[in-house]
C-alpha cells in the first residue's frame, strides 16, 4: 500500500496527515508550538518537523511514497550556502517591508500583488539592507526551507508560495522588471505545487525508517492547502471561510486581478483560484454573542424569511472587498431589543456581503458560481447555511475536510490539482 504525507505549518503549530491511495486518512499527528508565533524560530520549526514525523506509526511511515509541506504564505528567510538561516525569519504579518515600498513602487507594475508591506518581495528588499545579508545565498519561503531539510536541495519553491515574490504564474518565469531590482542572491527555482523534487536525504530516510525512494514534492501555502482539502474541484465551485473574517475563493477558468479590491488569483494547474477577503465575519458576532448564544439563538431564527435589517458588520472603519472604501463605517443599527432578531440581521447581512463578493468576482469574469463549500467557525451553523443558500441560490455545504494538512497530502498524492502534473 502506498501512503502520502501532508505537513501543515500554521502559526500555532504543525500538523501532519497520512492518507492512502483512496485519500482516506490513516494517521494524524500534531505538534503545538509552546511559544508565541513571534518567538518561534526555524530551529523550532525543524524540531516540530521531526517530532511530527516520529509520531507517525512505523508501519505507515515505511510505506509513505511522497511528502509535501505547506507553510504560512509570505513567511520567509535567508539562508547560507549550507542552508543555515543567516537571520531570524520574517513572519507572514511582518510589515517592515513598508520601508522599501516606495522603491518597489517605482519598479513593479502598478497595483501588483508585491506592492504590500507584507509581500515576500518587500521582505526580501528589507532583508537586503541588513548586515546579515552578506552571508546569505538563498531566499526561501518557510515551506521551501522545511522541504529542503527533507530533500537536501536548496533554492526550490512552488508557484503558490512564489506569487508574492513577484513570480509570473501565467508565463511561469520571473518578470523582467524584477531584474532591475538587481537582487544579488539566488531567487528560488519555481515548480508547480506537488511536483516531485527529489528523494528523501538517505540519512533522514534511514533515521526515521522511511523508504529510500520516498519523494519530497514542491509544497504550497496554508490557505491553498485548505482549499484543496475542501472538496471543491470544478470551475464555479467556491470555498467561503467564515472565521474571524470572511474569505472567499472561487475556482475559475479565467484569472481575475484587481488590486483595488485586494483580488488576485493563484494558479491551480489549468485553472485559477480567485480570492477576496472582507473584514466582516465572526469577530463581529463574537463582540455581541458567546458561541453558546450563537448556537441557541440561531436555532430560533426562521432562515426562510429575509431579515429586513441591513447592516455592514465591521469591528472598525473600512473594508476592501466587496466594497473598497477605507472609510466605510460599521453599520450595526437599528439594534432590536430581541437578540434573536439582532442575530438574524447580522447573519443575513454578512451573507449578503458574501453573495455580493461572489457577484463581484463573476462580474469580473470568473466562472458562474455553482456550489459553495464552507470552512471556519461559522460552517457549523445550519441556520446561517440556509440563509446563505437562499441568498446565493446555489448549494451551500460544509468543506469535506478543513485541515490544510489534508489538502497537502492530496498534493503529495498528485490528486490535489487538476492538470497540475502536466
Ligand atoms: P479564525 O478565523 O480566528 O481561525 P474560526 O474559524 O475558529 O476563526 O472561527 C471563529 C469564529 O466563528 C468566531 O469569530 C465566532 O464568532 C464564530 N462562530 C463560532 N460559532 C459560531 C456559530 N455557531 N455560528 C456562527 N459563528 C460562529
Amino acid at each position: 500500500m502506498d501512503f502520502y504525507l501532508g505537513i501543515d505549518f500554521g502559526t500555532s503549530g504543525a500538523r501532519g496527515m497520512v492518507v492512502d491511495q483512496e485519500a482516506s486518512i490513516q494517521a494524524q499527528v500534531r505538534y503545538p508550538f509552546q511559544d508565541s508565533p513571534a518567538a518561534v524560530t526555524p530551529k523550532i520549526w525543524q524540531e516540530a518537523l521531526f517530532m511530527l514525523v516520529e509520531q507517525i506509526p512505523d508501519q505507515l511511515r515505511r510505506e509513505i511514497k511522497a511528502i509535501a509541506i505547506n507553510g504560512t504564505s509570505s513567511t520567509v528567510l535567508m539562508v547560507d550556502s549550507a542552508g543555515n538561516p543567516t537571520d531570524a525569519p520574517l513572519l507572514y504579518n511582518d510589515a517592515r517591508g513598508s520601508l522599501v515600498l516606495d522603491h518597489l513602487r517605482s519598479i513593479a507594475p502598478p497595483n501588483h500583488t508585491v506592492l504590500s508591506a507584507t509581500s515576500s518581495l518587500a521582505k526580501l528588499l528589507w532583508m537586503r539592507q541588513q548586515p546579515s545579508f552578506s552571508e546569505a545565498r538563498y531566499f526561501l519561503h518557510q515551506a521551501d526551507w522545511l522541504a529542503f531539510l527533507l530533500h537536501g536541495q536548496l533554492g526550490i519553491s512552488d508557484y503558490h508560495n512564489a506569487l508574492k515574490l513577484g513570480y509570473d504564474v501565467e508565463e511561469l518565469r520571473y518578470p523582467e522588471w524584477l531584474e532591475s531590482l538587481q537582487i544579488p542572491i539566488q531567487l528560488p527555482k519555481v515548480l508547480p505545487p506537488g511536483t516531485p523534487i527529489a528523494e528523501l536525504r538517505p540519512e533522514i530516510a534511514d533515521k526515521f525508517g522511511f523508504r529510500r525512494d520516498c519523494l519530497v514534492c514542491a509544497g504550497t501555502t496554508d490557505s491553498i492547502a485548505a482549499f484543496l482539502a475542501s472538496g471543491a474541484k470544478l470551475p464555479g465551485e467556491a470555498v467561503s471561510s467564515l472565521g474571524s473574517t470572511l474569505v472567499l475563493k472561487l475556482l475559475s477558468r479565467t484569472r481575475q486581478e484587481d488590486a483595488r479590491y485586494g483580488i488576485y488569483s493563484h494558479r491551480l494547474g489549468d485553472l485559477w483560484l480567485t480570492g477576496g477577503a472582507s473584514n466582516t465575519g465572526g469577530a463581529v458576532l463574537k463582540q455581541f454573542f458567546t458561541n453558546a448564544e450563537l448556537e441557541s439563538f440561531s436555532r430560533e431564527i426562521d432562515a426562510s424569511i429575509a431579515s429586513e435589517l441591513d447592516y455592514y458588520p465591521l469591528l472598525k472603519v473600512g473594508d476592501r472587498f466587496p466594497i473598497n472604501d477605507p472609510n466605510l463605517p460599521p453599520r450595526l443599527s437599528p439594534r432590536p431589543d430581541n437578540p434573536v432578531e439582532f442575530l438574524h440581521g447580522l447573519l443575513e447581512s454578512i451573507a449578503r456581503i458574501e453573495a455580493r463578493g461572489y457577484e463581484l468576482l463573476q462580474q469580473m469574469g470568473a466562472d458562474k458560481l455553482s456550489r459553495v463549500y464552507t470552512a471556519g467557525g461559522g460552517a457549523a451553523n445550519d441556520t446561517w447555511t440556509a440563509i446563505r443558500a437562499r441568498l446565493m441560490q446555489v448549494p451551500v455545504v460544509a468543506s469535506v475536510y478543513t485541515e490544510a494538512a489534508y489538502g497537502t497530502a492530496l498534493l503529495a498524492m498528485g490528486g490535489g490539482i487538476k492538470g497540475e502534473q502536466e
